[in-house]
């Protein structure tokens, strides 16, 4: 069986020796040795100024949320992961789903501005497959109406915008370590900011609102991420070259394959150094995709229909129709796409979708 992904595993000895040394030490959590020494390597390695190491990419948006204070109505995109919109209403706000642009797969900014009420206290939006929004759009409508701007960067590890990570644009933006992702420490998650006063108030707010031993400066949560989790997470940190190199080369070979039965291809701008996480495939019609699909799945091969649906048409979530993600929701397919999946298994997986595509 061929799954959608398949999560990194480091060689174990390189993990064995990190977990030596919790047993050495006898300090399993609780901002420990090498929680700090991954944040470390992260902040240098992104270039940000301020990086909280998290549980995990769900908290990250909900302690961001929480950070800024938001109460009403957050416009952000119906073409996410679940969570996306899951954190918004846990926090007690309301999302409002703005449609995508059909090119970009991301929140489109013309329909931004239109959908701005009273009620409006920041945007929320996801950089769909690791593909950057068109973040100064979006950052001159916020300016405008100065609310702030949040960026669930999940799928962004590695991917550069003018020349610096992708995680330095936002008031705040965050991403998930979760095993699936490019990059990965087993469950995990972090925020950044550029704004040393923000970062404070979400460092305590990670820790139960502590400052100090019997003194609370905010009101917190446990966001705290382990000393096992930071251990995964150096033990991986030696392999994101390789991990990003692999990735652009298995897409470079889909390509070779699929160029011709892509109605159209993920628009990325030139501003991007993109870190090729996903390999989006988007049909014709659904009739079409589900076809693929059930080659794929008859040959052993599971895709995934990587978003569908649109949150918009989810009942809990239930709002006005939006009609590019409606469409590209039904048409789009997330290929196999992980560091030991071999080049031959690509040529399989093409063949069986140019098959089930021409039958
Ligand atoms: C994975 C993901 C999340 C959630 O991250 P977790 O670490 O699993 O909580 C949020 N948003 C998007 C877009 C994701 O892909």
């Amino acid at each position: 069986m061929i799954y959608v992904t398949k999560p990194f595993l480091p060689p174990k000895e390189e993990y064995l020796k990190y977990i030596d040394g919790i047993w050495n030490r006898n300090w399993l959590t609780n901002n420990g040795p090498l929680v700090n020494e991954l944040e470390l390597k992260l902040k240098d390695y992104l270039g940000v100024p301020h990086l909280l190491f998290l549980n995990n990419g769900t908290i990250a948006l909900q302690i961001a949320i929480k950070a800024l204070g938001l109460r009403g109505t957050l416009i952000t995109t119906p073409f996410t992961y679940i969570a996306t919109t899951s954190s918004i209403v846990w926090e007690g706000c309301k999302p409002q789903f703005v449609d995508i642009d059909s090119l970009s797969l991301n929140i489109d900014p013309l329909k931004i501005e239109a959908a701005i009420t009273g009620e409006t206290c920041a945007i929320m939006a996801t950089h769909v497959y690791g593909n950057p929004c068109d973040i100064e759009a979006i950052e001159t409508i916020a300016n405008r109406h100065k609310i702030p701007v949040i960026y669930d960067a999940a799928h962004c590890f590695g991917t550069k915008y003018n020349g610096k990570s992708v995680f330095n644009y936002g008031t705040i933006s965050t991403t998930s370590f979760h095993s699936t992702k490019l990059f990965h420490t087993v469950e995990g998650g972090a925020v950044f900011t550029k704004d040393s006063e923000l970062s404070t108030r979400m460092e305590f707010m990670r820790n139960f609102g502590h400052n100090g031993p019997v003194d609370f400066a905010e009101v917190g949560i446990n966001g705290k991420n382990s000393e096992f989790h930071a251990a995964m997470g150096l033990a991986n940190f030696k392999y994101i070259s390789s991990l990003l190199a692999s990735r652009k080369e298995q897409s470079a070979r889909y390509d070779k394959w699929l160029n011709s039965v892509h109605t159209q291809r993920l628009k990325i701008s030139e501003k991007t150094e993109f870190n090729y996480a996903y390999y989006p495939l988007i049909l014709e019609n659904e009739t079409m995709t589900l076809k693929v699909i059930k080659g794929l799945e008859s040959s052993n091969i599971s895709p995934r229909r990587y978003f569908n649906p649109s949150l918009n048409t989810v009942a809990l979530y239930k709002s006005a129709a939006l009609p590019v993600s409606e469409s590209v929701s039904k048409r789009i397919i997330c290929l196999p796409l992980y560091y030991s999946l071999s080049l031959e298994e690509i040529d399989l997986i093409s063949r069986v979708i140019l098959r089930a595509i021409t039958s």
